[in-house]
């Protein structure tokens, strides 16, 4: 691999993690799915490692001054996200980027208006996954451009800082989703793609899935490099068997292949 002149080898180390629920000592609630869900003790090992290895912040942050980092995001705007993660995080000093659904804030399991703006006035970024975690893939052109402006609007209004930030719910990116979002105000565009973040590069932003399976050895990896590679073949195939299964049956596919019930990412 070739670097030019003005990008050193280490800018192209950025790193996006993407995280669901945090699990405290009573274990994971129904509301979490738990592939997805990290246990509070493996979460505060893995903020000290990623501390250990140089900056970490939000991609927010992160895109108004670029550098070698990770950055911290969050899908799907768990309760977990604020009684748990969040004071972890200001513990450390770090900030990161929560992905919510403005048709969703509040309900069981979920964090609330207050405590989301609690968060933002701390330095968090409150960002869209869309409405109401309808798959943009099942949208049609004017639906999806409904769904991205109610939700950036509604989070706008209801946090009172800009929503330039999409996660599209379970990584789905129909192919006008980029002309589209730029259309209702988004700046950038998050993947659920793992692949290392390359300052000024154009595309979906990539990110690292956390699951509970993610070991210290293996993060540690994904900061030096490694598995990065591994991480997106094996991205690739979920791809072709959503592709071919469709996203209901691909949905039942992995629950099964998981051993566990509805999984929902
Ligand atoms: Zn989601």
């Amino acid at each position: 691999m070739t670097h030019s002149p003005t990008q050193p080898p280490s800018a192209t180390r950025s790193l996006a993690l993407m995280y669901h629920a945090i699990a405290g000592p009573g274990g994971s609630d129904a509301a979490q799915d738990p592939h997805y869900t990290v246990s509070a003790a493996h979460f505060a090992a893995q903020l000290d490692t990623l501390q250990r290895a140089g900056a970490v912040t939000s991609v927010r942050d992160w895109l108004a001054a670029p550098r070698p980092a990770t950055l911290l995001t969050f899908d799907d705007g768990h309760a977990s996200n604020h009684t748990l993660a969040w004071p972890m995080l200001l513990e450390r000093g770090m900030r990161a980027d929560f992905f919510v659904n403005p048709g969703k804030v509040g309900q069981a399991g979920l964090a609330n208006w207050s405590q989301l703006r609690e968060m933002a006035a701390s330095g968090m970024s409150i960002q869209s996954h869309g409405w109401n975690h309808r798959y943009f893939t099942e949208l049609d052109a004017r639906a999806l451009r409904e769904d991205l402006l109610r939700s950036r609007l509604s989070i706008e209004e209801r946090i009172g800082a800009a929503v330039t930030l999409l996660a599209p719910p379970g990584g789905r990116m129909p192919a006008h989703l980029p002309a589209i979002a730029r259309e209702c105000g988004y700046r950038h565009v998050l993947s659920s793609a793992p692949g290392h973040l390359v300052i000024g590069a154009t595309g979906a932003l990539p990110r690292m899935s956390v699951t509970a399976a993610l070991d210290l050895a293996t993060l540690e990896g994904w900061l030096a490099g490694h598995g990065i590679a591994r991480a997106r073949l094996r991205y690739g195939v979920l791809g072709v068997a959503k592709r071919a299964l469709g996203d209901r049956r691909y949905e039942r596919w992995r629950a099964r292949l998981l051993g566990q019930g509805e999984a929902v990412q």
